[in-house]
């Protein structure tokens, strides 16, 4: 690479490492069918857990979203939040015990009656610290989220992608959830109310220019006030591509740094720090959408990811079959993959580091001592692209290693959301219209 300018080797080994980690994301990613459900893994004894809930239920379909939802349909979404709570009894049957609890869609508060009820279950039954909902913003009033003791809600995650109402007309949500002013007002009558108020955001959109992406910072640290600040690189598939061209333009991932940087600098000069590589936080202590300090945990719902002793197991996609199997007493989950040794190391590092920092001791004892050893060509080459520094036994990304996170953690996330699609595309009947759940 002599000759090359360093910053062109950069875009160069930023480019190779996408490629790199799109197809090891693709090997981990590849499940086989099961034909029928699985048993949950056994349980550690003594040990709480995460518990993520999927509600998989959407007022408006997104065209840049590949999570799994489908159109709202009220009698559906009440037999399919009963249907969960029959999961969850099961999994308390099992022997499983639940610390914090965290609900993502979908949209799930769509029935908020529903939700309320399926933490006071979880409440009653469970030592549960701390539970976090996703929402959107025209649920963010007294009527959207209860706040009783039994229903209390500690965090709120709540998508608004953008304040920029030409972006949001592109991305179909101007109309269901209003203009940036208006989100921006209902953020500021919510302030105060939740341990931690998380505004999700989206950088990269096709028609988003720097001048814009700006504004967006601005409202976000000095009119809204946000405690905490999501921004997510746009994630894109095969066919959100597709409906992302007719309705926003083409995705161009050579601005995404610059971007970026853009974005770390303004939230740092604004006194926020760094809690993950693309979330921001005011205050310390604050969790992250995809990062908590629970390694493990188990996902109940139609579409929902489990990772368990090492094994990611994924629960069925179609919201009748989930709906049946949970009536006959049976899990969600019907695909399982372990990860060999490898493997999970590496899916333990790339979580890890994606908070800043990772300490080699705590990794190796996790191993039986063997991380350090195992991984020591991935932790060199890191190294060698300047994207970690050593102080003892703890790894820090540097400033380099934060944007290649953002690029491993995008393509990772892109892998998952490529399975969803597949997953998705033996539902398509469901996903936009909902029938009686024994068709
Ligand atoms: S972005 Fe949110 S509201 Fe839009 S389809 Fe996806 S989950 Fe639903």
């Amino acid at each position: 690479m002599r000759g090359v300018p360093r910053t062109d080797r950069w875009m160069i080994s930023d480019a190779l490492i996408t490629n790199v980690v799109r197809k090891l994301s693709r090997q981990t990613l590849s499940f086989g069918d099961a034909a029928h459900s699985v048993a949950f893994p056994e349980p550690d004894p003594g040990r709480r857990y995460l518990l993520y809930l999927h509600i998989p239920f959407c007022v408006v379909l997104c065209p840049f979203c590949s999570f799994h939802r489908v159109e709202f349909k009220e009698q559906r979404a009440r037999e399919y939040f009963t249907a969960l709570r029959m999961e969850i009894s099961k999994a308390t049957d099992a022997g499983y015990r639940f610390g914090e609890v965290y609900v993502g869609g979908g949209t799930p508060t769509v029935l908020p009656e529903e939700l309320s009820s399926t933490i006071s279950m979880l409440r009653a039954e469970h030592d549960i610290e701390c539970v976090s909902i996703e929402t959107n913003p025209d649920d963010l009033s007294e009527t959207g989220i209860h706040r009783t003791e039994e229903a209390k809600v500690n965090r709120v995650s709540v998508g608004v992608q953008s304040f920029d109402d030409s972006l949001l007309k592109e991305m179909q949500r101007y109309d269901k959830y209003g203009s940036g002013a208006q989100i921006r007002e209902r953020l500021k009558a919510v302030a105060g109310q939740f341990d931690t108020l998380n505004i999700d955001m989206i950088f990269n959109l096709p028609n988003q220019t720097a001048a814009s992406l700006q504004t967006d910072l601005r409202y976000l640290t000095d009119d809204v006030i946000a405690d905490q600040v999501s921004y997510y690189p746009l994630m894109t598939t095969s066919t959100t591509r597709k409906s992302m061209l007719r309705n926003m333009g083409s995705v161009d991932f050579s601005r995404e740094k610059a971007l970026y940087q853009q974005i770390v600098e303004h939230m740092r000069a604004a006194g926020y720090q760094r809690s993950s590589a693309w979330c921001f936080t005011r205050r310390q202590s604050m969790i992250d959408e995809y990062i908590t300090e629970q390694d493990e945990y188990l996902g109940l719902g139609s579409g929902a990811f489990s990772f368990l002793n090492g094994t990611i197991c994924a629960s069925t996609f179609s919201i009748n079959r989930y709906i049946r199997l949970a009536q006959s007493g049976q899990t969600g989950m019907v695909r399982q993959r372990m990860l060999d040794r490898i493997d999970h190391m590496r899916y333990y590092m790339l979580t890890h580091l994606f908070s800043g920092t990772m300490d080699l001791d705590i990794a190796d004892d996790c191993f039986d001592g063997r991380f350090s050893h195992a991984l020591r060509n991935e932790l060199r080459g890191l190294k060698m692209l300047g994207a970690v520094r050593q102080d003892s036994r703890l790894l820090r990304l540097t400033e380099r290693g934060y944007y290649l996170w953002v690029i491993l953690m995008r393509e990772f996330f892109t892998g998952v959301n490529q399975l969803r699609e597949e997953m998705r595309h033996n539902i398509s009947s469901e996903v936009r219209f909902s029938t009686i759940a024994n068709s």
